[in-house]
């Protein structure tokens, strides 16, 4: 059946399983699992050598080398198994949640993943305490040798590592510790209602529904649902704040064990997880605050376009109210890749062809269904090293958007499909460099074809929005959970003084820009509760900067500008963010120069922006 082009298509991932009952599939689970039997084996051999993995004779380095080599390369395949079967579940799941048996096994083979990790710690922490001998042996396997930034990176823990029994413990407890905090929030925000005065009537809806009215063009509903959002957290705030403070309290309690060398502090961990240095974090937040202007410029502008005062907190999502004068149709979804390989072209002929072999491969799910799980995200099996883009198509700038976005993403995954897959684990703050640059060479291409001053206004009113959000409210974010962290050090923190410091971190980066702050935003805000890492939020502010720092090498570099760029995103599982900058950029991210740099481009939107609206 061949569908009109105008229809959004669904994917095919029929060449990975038939279907999540294929008996392929079961044979990839029975398969990995065989591996982390073998994997537990070893490990159970090794796991005597690791509180003495520095005095080792020659002949246990031997063997401990020769079992290392053998268990990774177990698990390293098992893991490809079990990821491929994960992201065929997901996949499956993310289009209809409701499939039963699809998500009893999608839960099986998290656990087996789980005990996969579990089964491998010995060998990680044998790698982390060793000597530097024992390492370059172990290295030296053709293999194995993709995973050394990985390992020596991990090595950088060693003096905080905890005895093999402690580690174990931590993951063991962590299970009814922080993961449950998470699902806890979780599922208050899953089943917390309220109730919504619409001109329409009133409504009862989830938090997710109510969120959604956040883009409405009508104050009225916009303020509605943001009171409602916040009343309905408000009612629940013991809760959230004891998962804050929990979830804070358990991580401050960690670190204080691992600071039997030398005191680890609190944003040690996600520098780590994100490969940057915090003279790296705090170059970048010193320029921001330096333009902490432009993103107020921004507010102050949207207010004028909308007959107010000054903006309000439901108001920064408010839709541009150009867009319904403009003469810019959203396009359909075959005309939507078509304008995403046009303008990819423009960079290079081969980033064209990539859009549109998504498409033919029909690798990109963006059909509109009632059962799809909302937003978007760009994943890859593993195995056929393919990537694939979810999202629902309806049509519209965001959407558009988004699809330029992960398609980014996409490509990213795509250039380093013949590297080693450990060469291939990329941290958030790197994450972002090809979507965030594939979203701005479709602004660009949009904004360069504008026909009237409405589309002109409404395309940079989009562009400007960015700014408001990397350059006000994730360094809002930050702001708010590093004092949060301090002072949670001392004791914990009751819902009234939450509210007062999240109002405290907004007002000291919105300023007089806002005629209220978001004072629930701590609940509001999945990103303050999720169990597994601590401050989500610099990373978009890197990635945002970053990605427009390489994106201003374009002129620069010209014809030589895509080889470097290729470049650059295939290191980006090898080296720290520093080396990356440094070696493709000639940057240094530890000096608020290369930021500001960043940030002139920013300053430009938001020039375009105030001269688009000075125009229409
Ligand atoms: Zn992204």
């Amino acid at each position: 059946m061949t569908l009109p082009r105008s229809t959004p298509p669904s994917w095919d991932n029929t060449q990975e399983y038939p279907s999540a009952a294929s008996s392929l599939l079961t044979a990839d689970l029975d398969h990995a699992n065989n591996l982390r039997l073998k994997v537990a084996e070893l490990a159970e051999h090794l796991a005597p050598y690791v509180p003495r993995a520095e005095t080792f004779t020659e002949e246990e380095r031997r063997t401990a080398v020769d079992k290392a080599q053998e268990a990774t390369l177990h698990y390293e395949q098992a893991g490809i198994l079990l990821q491929n079967v994960l992201t065929f579940l997901s996949c499956e799941l993310s289009v209809d949640a409701r499939q039963a048996a699809a998500k009893t096994l999608y839960g099986k083979t998290q656990t087996l993943q789980a005990d996969l990790d579990r089964a491998f710690n010995p060998i990680e922490l044998l790698l982390k305490l060793t000597d530097e001998r024992f390492v370059a042996a172990y290295l030296q396997h053709p293999q194995i040798k993709p995973r050394t930034f990985q390992v020596q990176k991990n090595r950088e823990l060693r003096d905080q590592t905890l005895p093999l029994g402690e580690e174990d413990l931590l993951i063991g407890l962590g299970v009814n510790g922080p993961l449950s905090w998470g699902n806890l929030y979780d599922s208050l925000a899953g089943s917390i209602s309220c109730k919504l005065d619409l001109p329409e009537g009133a409504r009862q809806v989830g938090l997710a529904e109510a969120a959604s009215l956040s883009q409405d063009p009508r104050e009225s509903v916009r303020e509605t649902a943001h009171r409602a959002i916040g009343n309905a957290w408000r009612n629940h705030e013991e809760s959230a704040s004891a998962i804050l403070n929990s979830l804070a309290g358990w991580r401050l309690e960690e670190y204080q064990r691992r600071s039997y060398k030398r005191p680890v502090h609190f944003l040690a961990a996600p520098l780590h997880q994100n490969r940057i240095s915090r003279a790296t974090l705090d170059a970048m937040m010193t320029a921001v605050r330096e333009h902490v202007d432009l993103g107020r410029r921004v507010l102050r502008q949207q207010a004028r376009i909308l007959g107010k005062p000054k903006l309000a907190p439901w108001d920064l999502f408010a839709p541009c109210p150009a867009s319904a004068k403009g003469s810019w149709q959203p396009p359909s979804f075959a005309d939507a890749i078509k304008l995403i390989a046009d303008a990819y072209s423009e960079i290079h002929p081969d980033m064209g062809d990539f859009v549109r072999m998504m498409d033919a491969n029909r690798w990109i799910e963006a059909t509109v269904g009632p059962n799809k799980r909302p937003g978007a995200y760009c994943t890859q099996f593993v195995k056929s090293r393919t990537p694939r883009v979810y999202m629902t198509y309806s049509g519209g700038m965001r959407e558009l958007k988004t699809l330029a976005h992960e398609l980014g993403h996409a490509f990213h995954s795509w250039v380093m499909r013949d590297m080693p897959l450990p060469a291939t684990h990329y941290p958030m703050t790197l994450a972002e460099t090809a979507s965030i640059f594939g979203e701005t060479v479709v602004n660009n291409v949009l904004l360069k074809h504008a026909q009237t001053d409405a589309d002109r206004l409404q395309f940079t009113w989009a562009q400007a929005r960015e700014v408001e959000s990397f350059i006000l409210n994730i360094p809002a974010r930050y702001q708010f959970e590093k004092t949060f962290y301090e002072r949670r050090q001392e004791s914990t923190l009751t819902p009234s003084d939450l509210r007062h410091l999240m109002t405290e971190s907004w007002q000291a980066w919105y300023g007089d820009a806002l005629s209220e702050m978001d004072s629930m935003f701590w609940a509001t805000k999945l990103h303050f509760s999720i169990s597994e890492l601590s401050f989500y939020n610099f990373p978009y502010t890197f990635g945002y900067l970053f990605s427009l720092g390489v994106y201003a090498q374009r002129e620069r570099l010209a014809e030589r500008f895509y080889p470097a760029y290729v470049a650059l995103l295939r290191d980006t599982g090898t080296m720290t963010a520093e080396d990356v900058a440094s070696k493709h950029l000639g940057a240094d991210l530890t000096q608020p120069d290369f930021w500001r740099q960043s940030l002139a481009i920013a300053g430009d939107s938001v020039a375009q922006f105030e001269a688009a609206a000075r125009q229409s």
